[in-house]
């Protein structure tokens, strides 16, 4: 009994076509909410905050912040964390002050 399930190719393939589905979705979800806190992160780290910043991604370490300098007085703040190898670019304007 139940030995012709794997001859019916039809079940097989509406529930791979479902979990694609549920896959993109889930994506969608997690793309939106990651770079909601991507921003929040970017202007917590604009502020002087340099640690304790969840990664935005996975939420599985810390970020590491590191300073990338343009030119005088300007740059830009590189956020990644070292778990998972996350990263964001966080731009300074001229009127911030760079770290030290
Ligand atoms: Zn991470």
């Amino acid at each position: 009994m139940g030995g012709n399930d794997d001859c019916q190719p039809a079940p097989k393939c509406r529930s791979i076509a479902t979990a694609h589905a549920t896959a993109a979705l889930a994506r969608v979800w997690t793309i939106d909410d990651a770079s909601k806190r991507w921003i929040e992160a970017g202007r917590l780290v604009a502020k002087g905050r340099r640690e304790g910043l969840r990664c935005p991604e996975n939420g599985d370490d810390d970020l590491v912040v590191e300073w990338l300098p343009v030119a005088a007085g300007r740059g830009e703040f590189l956020l990644r964390c070292p778990r998972c190898g996350a990263r964001n670019f966080v731009l300074v304007g001229e009127h911030h002050e760079p770290p030290e």
